[in-house]
């Protein structure tokens, strides 16, 4: 299960590792927390349009990387809160499909190179993600609503934290990458000119291997629960 804030993260964070695993025969799911409302400078553009736009955008991209369901939240879009309600909300989705790996943003990242600024709603992702599946998914008594709805409790095995400082792994992308683009590209609005955004992606994606040879890549910092 795949947390992400925004409609277009999962592809742009882990999209070739997704689509590896699917062709693998994992079933995935991608739970996006927030609408997406605000992803426009458009002056013409609406943030009710835009919400339908992006969902459809995102419920293209999860297709051609083999994703199983595309569960919306439907929180604003730049105001996204860790709260106790929202951890509630997705430790209920952790229960009801049960997955073995969550994907999330890592929470700490502030600030990537000295060029970008991490999102405020990536971190807030992240910081309810882990809390969700640790203790609120797992543990018996934490939200007994969830119980009461037949929701029992499920330990999740291994959480994979996109963005980390000093990832623990690198999974090789290279031969997903070209559909990796494929899915990111599904996402239109958010794309001003398609053949620049592929040389970023492709920039940011590269790195050597064990072997020496250029690859391309996404690193995780991996925990795995005991
Ligand atoms: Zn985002």
């Amino acid at each position: 299960m795949v947390i992400m804030a925004h409609p277009d993260d999962p592809e742009f964070f882990c999209g070739g590792t997704v689509s590896l695993w699917c062709a693998a025969g994992t079933e995935a799911s991608y739970l996006i927390l927030t609408n997406g409302n605000k992803g426009s400078d458009d002056p013409k553009m609406t943030p009710e349009k835009l919400v339908t736009i992006r969902q459809a955008e995102q419920q293209a991209a999860a297709h051609v990387l083999g994703v199983k369901r595309v569960i919306f939240f439907d929180e604003p879009d730049g105001e996204l809160e860790p709260t106790l309600d929202l951890r509630k909300r997705v430790a209920a989705e952790i229960r009801r499909y049960k997955p073995d790996t969550i994907i999330a943003p890592d929470p700490t990242r502030y600030f990537f190179s000295n060029r970008y600024i991490n999102h405020a709603d990536h971190r807030a992702a992240g910081v309810v993600a882990i809390d969700a599946v640790f203790p609120a998914a797992r543990n018996r008594m934490y939200h007994p609503e969830l119980l009461a709805e037949g929701l029992e409790p499920h330990a999740v095995k291994e959480v994979h934290l996109f963005g980390a400082e000093r990832p623990d792994i690198w999974v090789d992308i290279s031969e997903a990458f070209n559909t990796k683009i494929k899915a990111i590209l599904c996402h239109n609005s958010q794309i001003k000119d398609p053949e620049a955004l592929q040389e970023r992606v492709a920039e940011r994606s590269k790195g050597i291997d064990e072997y020496g040879r250029e690859v391309y890549r996404e690193g995780f910092r991996v925990m795995k629960i005991g």
